[in-house]
């Protein structure tokens, strides 16, 4: 038999939210809702669709490696120069790229948890161990992380704000942080959900690249952007770490249909406008509602909510699933009494919670 490598065998796969097609063909349902993997319930921008279409006359051309135009919009959006800057096939292929360029066997890599899994998968993989630092609902502190670096510790996941808590930190705990550990420690911020912060205290942490040469931003198309199908995510950080992911990243990753899309994303600032606005009204909605019926909502400054349901969180999903509402049960964060649940539109959210009425009963 063809061996694996010995380091797969510590990996587990990775669940993603279910599919809409899956509950459709599971239960006969004609109409599903899902509000499952923080996708953006208003699509994507139209003018990226626009630009998507468009595209369709060049598909037997092969895209630009280097992506001069995305690079340079996303350079100007974040005032960085443009060799600060990677792109890669969705962000979940930066992190692997972090992983091949930076994790070698026998390191560690220490993060916040309960977290999003792709961190230790990437840690794993690279033959590293993966210390989780936090546990339930609990905002653990970036103290706490400092103290679990050691001299074997390569990078440092921190989550912000978190998937699937809705914590954040500020900058004074992120330069903190930044003092305490070793500038050989790659800090990764994973920004998925910045755009989608309202707190005056989140930080914006592209002006501090320049005194940090171990900071790195990781940052996606996927979720305000709406452009998750396409694949397209970047990252920021000092000159000498963003030459070492482009030498292990595969040339034409992100494809051309992605490029386009994501440059005309960028510029649609209505459509982010609209998708924000969006967002905090229907947090509100669900938050208000959800807490009357005595749930623990988590406070959120994402595009989600982390609600505490109790023992029978489980069959809640389930009992959502059969009325053709899918989110997201976190037994796979190690979070099993919680469930995540993305904001949607008004009459989704809606819908969300008269579901979750009839079950209390
Ligand atoms: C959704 C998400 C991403 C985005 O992944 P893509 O590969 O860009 O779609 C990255 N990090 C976190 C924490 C996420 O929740």
């Amino acid at each position: 038999m063809v061996e694996p490598r010995p380091e797969l065998s510590k990996l587990s796969d990775y669940v993603p939210g279910k599919s809409i097609d899956e509950i459709r063909e599971r239960y006969g349902l004609k109409n599903v809702v899902k509000l499952a993997s923080n996708e953006n319930p208003l699509g994507a921008s139209p003018k990226a669709v626009e630009a998507f279409h468009e595209i369709a006359n060049s598909l037997h051309l092969y895209p630009r490696g280097d992506a001069p135009k995305l690079i340079d919009a996303i350079a100007k959006m974040y005032g960085v120069s443009t060799n600060q800057i990677v792109i890669g096939n969705g962000s979940d292929e930066i992190i692997d790229m972090v992983g091949k360029a930076f994790i070698r066997q026998g390191d560690n890599c220490v993060g916040i948890t309960p977290t999003f899994s792709v961190y230790k998968f990437t840690t794993l993989s690279n033959g590293a161990d993966f210390i989780g630092v936090g546990e339930g609902d609990e905002k653990a502190t970036l103290d706490k992380l400092a103290a679990a670096v050691n001299d074997k510790t390569r990078v440092a996941f921190i989550c912000n704000p978190n998937n699937p808590t809705g914590h954040y930190y500020t900058e004074a705990e992120i330069r903190s942080f930044l003092a305490k550990v070793p500038s050989n420690v790659l800090v990764f911020l994973d920004e998925a959900y910045a755009e989608f912060a309202t707190a005056a205290d989140y930080p914006k942490m592209a002006p501090l690249l320049s005194e940090y040469p171990n900071l790195f931003l990781n940052r996606t198309f996927s979720k305000i952007y709406g452009l998750a199908g396409l694949r397209v995510g970047y990252a920021m950080a000092s000159v000498e770490v963003v030459r070492a992911m482009w030498k292990i990243k595969p040339p034409f990753d992100v494809n051309q249909a992605a490029q386009v899309a994501a440059v005309a994303a960028l510029a649609d600032t209505a459509h982010v406008e609209a998708t924000r606005k969006n967002n905090a009204v229907g947090f509100e909605y669900l938050n208000r509602e959800l807490s009357a019926l005595g749930f623990k909502v988590l406070p959120t400054q994402a595009n989600f909510i982390c609600v505490h349901i109790g023992e029978r969180a489980k069959e809640l999903v389930s009992f959502l699933e059969q009325n053709g509402m899918i989110v997201r049960g976190l037994t796979s964060f190690g979070m099993p009494e919680h469930i995540r649940i993305t904001v949607g539109k008004p009459e989704e959210n809606e819908l969300l919670v008269s579901l979750v009425k009839k079950w209390v009963g």
